[in-house]
Order: structure tokens, then sequence, then C-alpha cells
């Protein structure tokens, strides 16, 4: 029987060559819980990880024996995809690659363009900052996984600290080209059939709510503050999504005033 998402603690093959474990964490930020992706060639017994989760031994321990580990990488710095990276280095001894020196271990940062070869795999790296300035996304042959630049449903928060929309929308830009075709394996939620498709839906929904934040401005006068703003565009929306809804709000705000 093939499994369907969300399916805590089974190996889940979704494309040839990636399987998911989804992390027992959900949450308002994580959906379903953490997707730990696991990659490997047809017929190889080395496996790449890709973002070991977070920090439960559980989740862990299933990851490390999924297959011979020869590399872990990490989509970005949010501590459901990092919380276990200590654990699960000193449990496997792989190597652990990540944009950010950070949370390297026994390697080297990874760099925009490169192409790793593992698992007999040819894995491209590709820069996506904008959910958080470090995030970047995989592309295989088939598929492209995407950290939480763009998710199974719903849509991306961009990170308040280091989080921009420029950069957002630069990065969707990148993922509808090398997305073509290819699924989309987030970080969270189910994989969706088409990478570009979801870039394009993604970046029609960011320019329509800045849109409305730009007539929102006309109306409040341009130095009008984010909760302003927010009570205006979001009015129809429950006062609970209010917060959240700010911190878009604020990444607009300083996209438009930058513009
Ligand atoms: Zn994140």
């Amino acid at each position: 029987m093939t499994l369907a998402h969300p399916a805590y603690g089974q190996l889940r093959q979704v494309t040839e060559t990636a399987a998911v474990l989804l992390a027992d964490n959900p949450g308002k930020m994580t959906l379903d819980g953490t997707n730990t992706w696991i990659l490997r060639a047809p017929g190889s017994d080395d496996i790449v990880v890709v973002d070991p989760g977070p920090k439960d031994s559980d989740h862990l321990d299933a990851v490390a024996a999924s297959g011979n580990v020869v590399l872990a990488l990490v989509t970005h710095r949010h501590g459901d995809h990092t919380g276990g990276l200590k654990r699960f280095h000193r449990k496997t001894g792989a190597p652990i690659r990540a944009l950010s020196e950070k949370y390297v271990r026994a390697s080297t940062a990874l760099v925009d363009g490169e192409v790793i070869e593992a698992a007999g795999l040819a894995i491209t790296v590709l820069a996506t900052p904008g959910h958080t300035a470090d995030s970047v996304s995989f592309v295989l042959d088939d598929a492209v996984l995407t950290g939480d630049t763009i998710l199974g449903r719903g849509t991306t928060v961009l990170d308040p600290k280091d989080g921009t929309l420029a950069d957002y929308l630069d990065s969707l830009d990148k993922l509808e080209a090398a997305g073509e075709g290819r699924v989309a394996l987030p970080g969270h939620g189910a994989e969706v059939p088409d990478t570009a498709e979801v870039a394009r839906f993604y970046r029609k929904h960011r320019l329509e709510r800045l849109a409305q934040v730009e007539a929102a401005l006309v109306e409040l006068g341009q130095d009008a503050k984010p909760m302003q703003v927010v009570k205006h565009v979001y009015s129809d929306v429950d006062k609970k999504l209010w917060p959240a809804a700010r911190m878009s709000v604020k990444a607009q705000l300083a996209y438009v005033r930058k513009s």
C-alpha cells in the first residue's frame, strides 16, 4: 500500500530517488511537522539526508537507520530543521553542509550553483533567500527540495529577522526557472506536482497582497504603522492571525518603502 502524507514515523517513498520521514512536531509554524528527506539513487545503500529535523531522538534514530548516511544537507537555520544536527552528527559521523558556516560539521559551507555528487545522485545547490537569508533549495533530475521557501500548503512566512520580500520574489523566479516539470519536495506539508507552477502561484499571491498594501497606504498615509495596515487589509481575517499578518505586512512595507 502506498502511504499518504502525513505518515509519522514511516519512510514514505515519494519519487524514484526521494523518500520522506515526517517528524512528529506539528504546530502553527510547522504545519503537520518537519519533513526529513532521504535521497538515494535506486540500488544505493548510501543516502543523503536533507534536514535531519528537530531534536527528537526517535526521529533522528529512524533517519539514521534509513541507510548509510554519507552526507546531511540543511535548507535553512530554523530550529525545526536544525535542532537535531548535533545529535545526528554524533550518531552518524556524516558531514553536514549548510549555507551558513554555523551548521557545517566536518565539511565546507554550500556554494550557490555547486553540484554535489553523493549516493549516486547529482544535487545542484540553488540559493533561495527570502524565508531566511540562508535558505537554499536542492535541485534533482525530477524534483526540487524547497525547504520552507515553498510549502506543501498555504504560503510561507518571511522571517522578520533576515527574510526580505525582494529576495523572496527573486527566489521564486529562480524556482520557476529550475522547477519546470519537477516535483516540489517541501520542508512542511505534502509534495506538489510542479515546482514552477507553485512558484508562479506564490508570486501572484504576494503581488496581490502587495497591491492591497499599496492601496491601503494611499488611504492611511505613507507612514502608516504595520498594524494599521493589517486592520485595513486583513479586516476579513480572524484576529488571531493578525500577529502573523503583521510580520508579512512589515516585510511588504520594507519592500514598498525601499523601491
Ligand atoms: Zn523555516
